[in-house]
């Protein structure tokens, strides 16, 4: 008998195409084989994403175009299953919002340690968190992707054991905010307020970032990367996306020293000031930020920098947003991923703050910063979470 087959259609950041390759492994554990089109296949699994509304509006859109397809040639479509950060939207509102989805996969099932099935023979992504417990105002991944969970240390280095067996050289290591990975959790009682759907005001979002202490001695993300260089096979070693407040000394100094780093660091700023940022709960300053950067800098001068800004955010004024302009100025990034803020349903700043900046002027700030930032940098664009 033939065996069934799957397509899987990812959406979205490299966090997400990490799980499809491990939806990949489970539905070949299964016994299925890769369909070459998603119009020949038993199973169609759609890994969406959720981080601005276009990105739910593409994966709509492409639902839409599979329903037309079938209906069009007139066979049976495939069993459709959807994934990804849209699940945050719940399971109800979901059905009811694309009734062609037979099936839903929370994001959390989608297991750490399902082997992967890479597309890649050289450099492999490795996920060693989930979630994230970070709660910046506008962003819906604590709420899609649930609490921030550090996967075992143990695994992470099997893992890279069995790629190095198979001749991979190049990782790169995917979280949140990896920074964070493997610290210790301090309690919280922000979340639960949100899930409860009560009235809150600025003053109930956490102090810091992510929650966790800045720990003693070295850090565990900073043992981790000394562990995985300690493989003489792994020659570069890349991790995203990291938050500038805890992005600790001795991590600096491991880049500084650790050749096997890669020399690109992705650091998002999201804007260039300090009352924006204050709004947005991230945590830091820009004189934290800055200070990050100079330090990197100065533990080898060829580290470049690139970053991630929000245009628009809730209430930006017009001498918020030339702060930015002005830092962009500044900071020689090497690339910047500039977003036009979209205020997600669910999160704090959809609760708190109006989204008071039209759209056209929002455009005209991301047309700004994108000029002063990317002018020169179009082709060596990384691919970032
Ligand atoms: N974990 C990373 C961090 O802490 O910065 C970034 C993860 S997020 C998937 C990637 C980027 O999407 C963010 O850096 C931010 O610039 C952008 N983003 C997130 N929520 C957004 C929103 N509501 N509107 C516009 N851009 C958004």
């Amino acid at each position: 008998m033939k065996n069934k087959t799957y397509y899987i259609h990812t959406f979205g950041c490299q966090s997400n195409k990490s799980d499809s390759e491990r939806i990949a492994g489970d539905y070949e554990a299964r016994g299925y084989t890769e369909a070459s089109d998603w119009r020949v296949c038993d199973e169609l699994i759609v890994n969406t994403c959720a981080i601005r509304q276009r990105a739910e509006d593409r994966a709509k859109g492409f639902l839409h175009n599979v329903r037309v397809h079938f209906n069009e040639i007139g066979k049976q479509r495939p069993k459709i299953i959807l994934t990804g950060c849209m699940t945050h939207h719940g399971n109800e509102k979901l059905y009811e919002m694309l009734p062609i989805v037979d099936e839903i996969l929370p994001i959390n099932e989608v297991g750490f340690n399902t082997a992967a099935i890479r597309k890649d023979v050289k450099h492999a992504w490795i996920p060693i968190s989930t979630g994230c417990n970070s709660f910046c105002t506008y962003c819906i991944v604590p709420y899609s992707r649930g609490r921030e969970q550090s996967r075992d240390f143990e695994a992470i280095i099997t893992e890279v054991e069995n790629l190095v067996d198979r001749g991979f050289e190049e990782i790169t290591l995917l979280g949140m905010n990896v920074n964070s990975w493997g610290l210790e959790k301090l309690g919280i009682g922000f979340r639960k307020l949100m899930m409860e759907n009560k009235e809150f005001t600025r003053d109930d979002l956490p102090d810091n970032q992510s929650q966790y202490l800045t720990p003693t001695g070295t850090p565990p993300f900073v043992k981790l990367l000394q562990a995985i260089s300690a493989f003489e096979q792994i020659k570069k070693i890349r991790f995203m996306t990291s938050n500038p407040w805890d992005f600790h000394d001795e991590l600096i100094a491991e880049i500084g020293r650790n050749k096997k780093i890669d020399r690109y660091v992705h650091l998002p700023i999201q804007s260039g000031s300090n009352a924006v940022l204050y709004r947005m709960n991230r945590g830091y300053t820009k004189e934290r930020y800055l200070e990050v950067i100079n330090k990197l800098r100065a533990a080898d001068p060829d580290i470049v920098v690139g970053t991630d800004i929000i245009v628009g955010f809730a209430g930006e004024t017009e001498a918020e947003f030339e702060e930015t302009v002005q830092l962009s100025k500044e900071i020689d990034w090497k690339v910047g991923f500039v977003a036009i803020y979209s205020p997600r349903p669910g999160t704090a700043s959809f609760r708190i703050y109006p989204d008071d900046i039209p759209h056209a002027e929002k455009k005209r700030r991301w047309e700004v910063l994108d000029q002063i930032i990317n002018k020169d940098n179009f082709d060596s664009r990384p691919v970032v979470i």
